[in-house]
């Protein structure tokens, strides 16, 4: 009798990271964030190294045994990159160490499970800050973050992912480890092979720690909250917001549709600030701009610059709140998907990105794409990045409405693309955009896009399917 395909795996691979590492797989394991849209892979195994020379031993035997492997942070992705496709998961959950913390050189090492939250845990208990806040960073990974280079809403000031990234160590096919950057600041001997890997997906290799660079918190902080009639108005608030000189860190939008869901959950806790306001949906949009500082008094000054020039872009209403409902607010906004899901129960919910004067067309037109498809719309999201939420709102049992959102998404992208922007702003390609690279990119691009992984992937095992199809 021939042994099953997982009795094999389980005896190779167990040899290679321990028996009680190789399991069948569960549910959980071949879904991600994207599960209301009912993807759900397939796999043989999954597979759990403790260390990084186990995921180098275990790539190699896949590669050996032309064995596809789907690389799993915390399973958080909202494009349905961790969700396998056949092959083994490779999960990197056990590689959870924080390797060195050097707050006196402002710079950590760090193992790719560990989860952004607790990264950012232990930097502030050491008195410093790493900035990237992508939203679901109680449970996704940094390597998850490294691969998708995670934004969030402080990336409008501080960057994206990338710019806080020193050096990988990564395992490239078919089975090397190899360590790119380190904790040097500049290094410019080679081509920038940590920049390709970062954002990369798990389709180049698969990371298994990084060099990560952090910052002083500032010494004072203001948030600035602005309601605005119409897009128009909420266009030239954002305009406003980098030209006043209050030079804000995070810039972020909700518009009308977002307000009428999350108006209702808002935490009332400064009778001063009114924020009453806030729940009135019929505004078109809500700015709310967090600014940083040295000192108090001249950060509370650019907070004044920016409520002049809000007011003077026909703002309705403007607050400055106190540091308590500014970290209430905060979480507020976080919630915000939450609640617009719950209106009809699910949506389908893009991450594109336009340039940032074109944020008020992009809104406008996503919500006639929504109109024309007799689907609810709602979006929020990054306005200093020009990077938006649009969301088309269903009933997620309801196979018509889905295929509707999907119709609607390709419109949305089309507009994106008409617009100077991207189809995806922060959640990558993974499995639900594969295939989309060619209506964005030249296709002398795309063919260097298939080279670079014909070159690093010549099986083409790592993630098989997503980013380049
Ligand atoms: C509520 C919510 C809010 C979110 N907010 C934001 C946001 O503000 N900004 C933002 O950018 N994203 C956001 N996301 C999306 C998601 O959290 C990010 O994309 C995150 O970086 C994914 O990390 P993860 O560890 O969960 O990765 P996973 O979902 O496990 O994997 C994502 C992709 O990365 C690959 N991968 C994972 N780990 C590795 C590794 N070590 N080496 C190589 N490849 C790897 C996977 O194969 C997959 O292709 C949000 C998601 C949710 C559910």
């Amino acid at each position: 009798m021939t042994a099953s395909p997982f009795t094999t795996l389980e005896r190779e691979l167990g040899a290679v990271v321990g028996a009680q590492h190789v399991s069948p797989p569960a549910i959980s394991d071949l879904e991600d964030a994207t599960r209301w849209t009912g993807l759900r892979g397939n796999a043989d195994a999954v597979v759990r190294p403790g260390n990084a020379e186990q995921v180098a031993a275990a790539v190699r035997w896949c590669y050996d045994h032309d064995m596809p492997i789907t690389v799993r942070g915390g399973g958080t992705g909202l494009s349905g990159g961790a969700v396998p496709e056949g092959g083994i998961v490779l999960s990197l959950e056990r590689l959870n160490r924080i390797r060195t913390m050097e707050p006196e050189w402002w710079r950590c090492e760090v193992e790719a499970g560990v989860t952004t939250e607790a990264l950012q845990r232990r930097v502030r208990e050491a008195g410093l800050r790493y900035p990237p806040d992508p939203g679901a960073g109680e449970v996704s990974h940094i390597g998850g973050n490294l691969a998708t280079n995670a934004g969030g809403p402080h990336a409008f000031g501080h960057g994206v992912t990338r710019a806080w990234v020193l050096g990988v160590e990564a395992v490239l096919a078919p089975g090397e480890l190899v360590h790119l950057g380190g904790p040097t600041r500049k290094d410019v001997a080679g081509y920038d092979l940590t920049s390709l890997l970062v954002g990369s997906e798990g389709t180049l290799g698969v990371i298994t720690a990084a060099w990560l660079r952090l910052i002083p918190p500032p010494g004072a902080e203001q948030t600035v909250i602005g309601l605005f009639p119409s897009l128009a108005s909420a266009q030239a608030g954002i305009g406003g917001a980098l030209t006043c000189g209050a030079v804000p860190v995070a810039l972020e939008l909700l518009d009308g549709g977002a307000l009428q869901d999350a108006g209702a959950t808002l935490p009332v806790q400064d009778a001063a600030a009114e924020w009453s306001h806030l729940t009135d949906p019929t505004h078109a949009a809500v700015l709310i701009a967090h600014l940083e500082g040295d000192l108090a008094e001249a950060t509370a000054a650019r907070g004044d610059a920016l409520v002049d020039t809000w007011q003077e872009a026909g703002a309705t209403w403007t607050a400055v709140p106190s540091a308590a409902s500014s970290s209430a607010l905060a979480t507020w906004r976080d919630s915000v998907s939450g609640a617009v899901a719950a209106r009809r129960g699910g949506k389908l919910s893009e991450d594109v990105a336009v340039p940032t004067d074109r944020v008020a067309e992009l809104l406008e037109g996503s919500a006639a794409i929504a109109r024309r498809h007799g689907l609810e719309h709602a979006a929020w999201g990054h306005a200093g990045d020009g990077n938006l939420h649009c969301s088309f709102l269903l009933d997620p049992t309801s196979p018509e409405r889905r295929a509707q959102a999907a119709d609607a998404a390709d419109e949305l992208f089309s507009l994106a693309i008409a617009l100077g922007g991207t189809i995806s702003g922060e959640h990558g390609l993974g499995r639900l955009k594969s295939g989309h690279l060619s209506a964005q990119w030249d296709p002398a691009a795309v063919a260097a896009h298939q080279a670079i992984k014909a070159a690093l992937d010549p099986k083409g095992l790592l993630n098989p399917g997503r980013k380049v199809a």
